[in-house]
């Protein structure tokens, strides 16, 4: 028995699963995981020894790669001043104004700890808001584990969303509508019906939890234009694309200004952070100056802000990071796409920027219901092959492959000969 199946032998006995999130059980693709004992660069480390070049980047916050150096030597510094206090300070501001003087449509912003509560409360504002209870979500969509969003995708528009999740009373999703991802006619059948009874459309501007899936030409737009006509807000979860699509996220990516944006993942360099932020009419609702509550023991936690503030530092100040991570995007994206053509393989890729995922599904993927006509053990036979040939990429159909700065031209290469072994049979 490896070290791996040892620990997760002891793991699933105290902790349900085995794991404290979910798909790093690796249930879905018949694996058991591996523990991780370190990572360096573009390099993750088992505890058994072996070495991967790692897809995964930690869900994304990794964007410099992983154990950056000047990062490192901040967190270590400020952890001599102490863990936490729960009080405020200086870095605290620091990293507002960091990202309110460079962000426009960011006039003010507040810390949390993770995306989760970040989804949560911009709902909540938004509603504070208004003054009018509905959101729409769209099907596929992720934005967190919170009671009002886990509502099931289904097959199409829903007034009324039903939980995803046992222990979610039907009474949390009651006010969550579903529409359906580059589908404007089902946003405005929506608002059509609930006149006046949206309080916003929350949204991930590009959709990276049902694979990649990138906005059609005036999705957005015409979001924006939804929301304005039915005085509803438009929140973009920016979770992952949040300073993934230059500083600025997919909001400066494709020009479309929402009224709140919620951030996590890169915002904290890998540790828990999330944020949320937009208009300051909008977030001097928020306590103690206005009446919509949010708090948090631990938000803004010093460690974390120091990672968060010296990583949006090091990606503000290297535009040619985001050069960097496109260039080598249309590298790994557009050789897996020409891997598949050569070999006639069932399959097709969806890919921006950074971010890509090979779909084991022969339809154009722009939606959920094209995603899930994904086969996932075919997914799961390619993930196995690659992860024991030393690419360690998200364990789930439905997830992206993350590019950091620290991927070299050679992981690349070695990815894709890898890919085109496994797809050519030889
Ligand atoms: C990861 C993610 C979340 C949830 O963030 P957590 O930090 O896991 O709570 C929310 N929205 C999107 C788009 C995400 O990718």
């Amino acid at each position: 028995m490896t070290k791996s199946e040892e620990l997760f032998k002891r793991a699933v006995n105290v902790i349900p699963g085995g794991v404290n999130s979910p798909v790093r059980a690796y249930s879905s693709v018949g694996e058991t995981p591996r523990f991780i004992r370190k990572a360096s660069g573009s390099r993750i480390y088992d505890v058994d020894g072996r070495e991967y070049i790692d897809y995964i980047d930690s869900w994304g916050p990794m964007i410099l790669g992983h154990d950056n150096e000047e990062i490192r030597e901040a967190v270590t510094e400020a952890v001599k001043n102490g863990l936490s206090f729960g009080c405020a300070t200086e870095i605290e501001v620091e990293i507002a104004e960091y990202i309110c003087e460079r962000i426009p449509h960011i006039e003010m912003i507040r810390m949390v700890n993770s995306g989760t509560e970040a989804v949560m409360s911009a709902v909540r504002v938004a509603r504070g808001y208004t003054g009018k209870n509905k959101i729409i979500k769209f099907a596929g969509c992720y934005h967190g584990h919170s009671d009002a969003l886990l509502v099931s995708a289904g097959s199409g528009v829903m007034t009324s969303g039903v939980p995803d999740s046992s222990g979610v009373p039907k009474g949390c999703t009651e006010d969550t509508m579903i529409a359906i991802y580059n589908d404007l006619e089902s946003v405005k059948k929506l608002f059509d019906e609930c006149k006046d009874e949206v309080a916003a459309v929350i949204v991930e501007p590009i959709a990276a939890n049902m694979g990649v899936v990138p906005p059609a030409k005036g999705f957005l737009e015409g979001l924006r234009k939804l929301c304005d006509e039915n005085r509803a807000l438009l929140i973009f979860d920016e979770v992952i694309t949040g300073f993934r699509f230059g500083f600025t996220g997919a909001a400066g990516y494709f020009g479309v200004v929402p009224d709140l944006v919620t951030y996590g993942k890169i915002i904290g360099a890998g540790m828990p952070v999330g944020a949320y932020g937009g208009r300051k009419e909008i977030m001097e609702l928020v306590s103690p100056v206005g009446k919509v509550y949010q708090a948090g023991t631990l938000s803004g936690n010093p460690i974390a802000m120091t990672a968060g503030l010296t990583q949006l530092k090091i990606l503000y100040e290297h535009p040619e990071i985001y050069d960097n991570i496109y260039r080598m995007g249309e590298k790994l994206y557009g050789g897996i796409k020409k891997i598949l053509e050569e070999n006639g393989a069932p399959c097709k890729i969806n890919s921006i920027g950074s971010l890509g995922c090979v779909f084991f599904t022969e339809n154009e993927v722009k939606d959920y219901m094209s995603a899930k006509t994904a086969d996932t053990e075919a997914f799961g036979k390619y993930f196995k092959y690659m992860l024991n040939s030393g690419i360690h990429m998200a364990p789930s159909q439905f997830e992206a492959m993350f590019l950091s700065n620290a991927h070299t031209d050679e992981d690349i290469e070695r990815t894709l000969e890898t890919i085109r072994k496994y797809f050519s049979g030889n």
